[in-house]
């Protein structure tokens, strides 16, 4: 079972992993977006690590709506709601309980990346998060091993779409070959779940 710890443990480690991964985030916002990705998602982490230490909530649902909250108000631009409606709306279907199993935690997240599907209207193949976030919760029924790698090659095959929203969008064919920055966060969150659980 999954406790708040496990959902605590998940935010923090996400945000090393993105701090670790700053600049290469805004690497890849560089060409295809305005070079900040990195630097929002780390300002929006590091209050989220922050915060949970500071009053740390005690289930996992409410982790992952105080985690979604911050980064509403921390990230601005277009990854800020984004992220934020994804942690928001898995930890509210999550609910009220104190412990979950993986599968819950699959259906929650499938949730959460329906809200955000319908909040930023990307289709899969759209060359945004939704690549590497479906193939995730897709393949969560499995292990977090396995969305893990779902996600991060969701992330690799963004490079030869054509982006088809957001600021990658305006470039239209120029934004072919170029790995969406957003896919690529995505999959740090999720393989921050297999760190989290063998903590
Ligand atoms: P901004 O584009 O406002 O500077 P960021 O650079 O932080 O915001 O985030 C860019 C990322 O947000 C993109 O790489 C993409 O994955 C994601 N994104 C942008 N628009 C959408 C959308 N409508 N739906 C889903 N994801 C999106
Ligand atoms: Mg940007
Ligand atoms: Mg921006």
């Amino acid at each position: 079972m999954l406790d708040a710890d496990f959902f605590r443990r998940w935010m923090t480690i996400t945000a090393a992993s993105v701090d670790r991964e700053a600049e290469r985030l805004t690497a890849l916002d560089s060409p295809i977006g305005d070079a900040d990705h990195g630097s929002n998602l780390q300002r929006g982490f590091r209050a989220v690590r922050d915060t949970l230490e500071k009053e740390p909530p005690t289930t996992p649902g409410a982790v992952l709506v105080q985690a979604g909250r911050l980064l509403i108000s921390t990230v601005g631009g277009a990854s800020g709601p984004l992220y934020g409606t994804l942690l928001r709306r898995t930890g509210k279907a999550l609910g009220e309980a104190v412990e979950v199993d993986e599968r819950q935690l699959a259906e929650a997240l499938r949730a959460g990346v329906d809200a955000v599907r319908q909040l930023g209207g990307a289709a899969p193949g759209d060359k945004t998060m939704i690549d590497a976030l479906v193939p995730a919760v897709d393949a969560l029924g499995d292990s977090f091993a396995a969305a893990r790698d779902a996600a991060e090659e969701g992330a690799v095959a963004t490079t030869p779409l054509l982006a088809r929203k957001g600021r990658a969008s305006y470039l239209g064919e120029r934004s072919i070959g170029h790995q969406d920055p957003g896919a690529t966060s995505s999959a740090l969150l999720i393989a921050g779940l297999v760190a989290a659980a063998a903590d």
